[in-house]
């Protein structure tokens, strides 16, 4: 028996006569039945029957991102990293004839100092100026200072705000080449993480603090703030929705 499908538009739609249907809705899938002595509808997540399985999936087509770009974003990094233990931003764009760039918005970072005595980043706050025509946003690298490269609460809550490329970049005062990244493409709330983050470059090397202009690190402004564990708990502390991969090119 094939169960049928309907649409939920409104909430004046005429029920339909079936003694059993799908009612796509705008909270999801539910199987409605009207029994002789009950009516009912009922979330169906699995779906009709029938029909093939399907989980979400991503294909990454970024192209892959200038070496000396990056090379430059992690010196700056390590600028900052080295200056005061705090973490800094660089938006990712795009121009249609000259390919990848990075802008560093106005931004104040706050750090705190933890209770080891070590000085740990918390947040950056920042605003995205205008873009000039042509140029789009596509994504964002930041940096996690001492910390780890991974996503916190907070990361996965500023994803929302942009879809695309976002890159972590952790454990700076390490010195590590390459330095420890994680990355993730956010779309729709859903992000997908990037197997080897290293793919996303081609001809990294090394940081090189040197190929920094001077004006990026003028757009820095520094602060702390005392610390409570409830702020780091946004380091991870939680539990993460789960997430899947990309499928790498
Ligand atoms: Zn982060």
């Amino acid at each position: 028996m094939t169960i049928p499908v309907y649409l939920k538009q409104s909430d004046q739609d005429p029920e339909p006569r079936d003694a059993v249907y799908y009612l796509l809705t705008g909270d999801g899938l539910f199987i409605n039945r009207q029994a002789p002595f009950f009516s009912s509808s009922v979330p169906a997540p699995g779906g009709p029957p029938g029909l093939r399985r399907h989980q979400a999936w991503l294909e990454n087509r970024f192209p892959p991102i200038p070496g000396p770009l990056f090379e430059r974003v992690v010196g700056f990094f390590d600028l900052v990293c080295r200056r005061s233990s705090d973490e800094a931003i660089v938006m990712l764009t795009w121009h249609e004839k000259r390919g990848y760039d990075v802008m560093v918005p106005e931004q104040r970072v706050t750090g705190g100092k933890w209770i080891t005595g070590q000085h740990i980043p918390l947040r950056i706050d920042y605003t995205v100026p205008k873009l000039p025509s042509g140029m789009q946003l596509v994504g964002d690298i930041h940096s996690h200072g001492p910390m780890g490269a991974f996503e916190s609460i907070t990361d996965r809550q500023d994803q929302r705000q942009l879809p695309g490329l976002h890159i972590v970049v952790g454990n700076l005062d390490l010195r590590r080449e390459p330095p420890d990244l994680f990355a993730t493409i956010a779309v729709d709330d859903f992000a997908f993480e990037i197997r080897n983050p290293l793919s996303l470059f081609e001809g990294y090397v090394c940081r090189r603090p040197e190929d920094v202009p001077p004006d990026w690190m003028d757009r820095v402004r520094f602060t702390s703030t005392p610390i409570y564990a409830q702020s780091y708990g946004a380091y991870g502390t939680e539990r993460l929705p789960a997430r899947r991969f990309a499928n790498d090119r």
